[in-house]
């Protein structure tokens, strides 16, 4: 498999599953994104989700003009410090979905960012609530369905808050 196969298999993957998310979730709930980035999964959230309160977190905001969040929805700084913040402002349990692809190619690096996001994400959940991820998380207050869906072991997660 070349690099390009390995971008457009992790794309497909991200797709497919914020597609899948978009109508599993309830009706009501924040959406997060974690890491704004470009802002490609932001704008295919906005577009499945219309309507729904969408909050962006990114620490260096350098998204493409036509993808950021409106006024107040675009939460700026390291999520380390953000999101426990924001979490006292809208309370535990206020997520209907989470998504979040903040790695890098560290490894190490990433299971440890993942390690230290996981609290916060578990309390952050609804009932029913789900977490969509690029790596695994330890989420004690979920269940991993990951092999549930319709993507391959191992290329994406899908968490689900009891
Ligand atoms: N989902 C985005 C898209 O589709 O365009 C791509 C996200 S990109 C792979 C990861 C983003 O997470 C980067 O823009 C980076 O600045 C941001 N990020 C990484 N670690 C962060 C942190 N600790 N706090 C806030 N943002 C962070």
């Amino acid at each position: 498999m070349t690099r390009l196969d390995s971008v457009i298999r992790r794309l497909t993957a991200q797709r497919d599953l914020l597609n899948w998310a978009a109508g599993e979730i309830g009706p009501t709930g924040l959406v997060l994104e974690l890491g704004l980035g470009n802002g490609r999964t932001y704008d295919h959230l906005r577009t499945k989700l219309p309507g729904r309160e969408i909050y962006a977190f990114e620490r260096s905001p350098a998204a493409h003009p036509d993808c950021y969040p409106p006024e107040g929805y675009l939460i700026v700084g390291d999520i380390f410090e953000t999101l426990p913040i924001f979490i006292e402002r809208v309370g535990q349990g206020s997520a209907a979905l989470i998504h979040t692809d903040i790695g890098t190619g560290d490894e190490a690096a990433n299971r440890q960012l993942a390690l230290r996001l996981s609290p916060l994400l578990d309390s952050l959940l609804q009932p029913g609530g789900l977490l969509i991820a690029d790596r695994a998380f330890e989420m004690p207050s979920c269940t991993d369905i990951s092999s549930q869906t319709s993507v391959p072991e191992g290329r994406y997660f899908v968490y689900r808050r009891n």
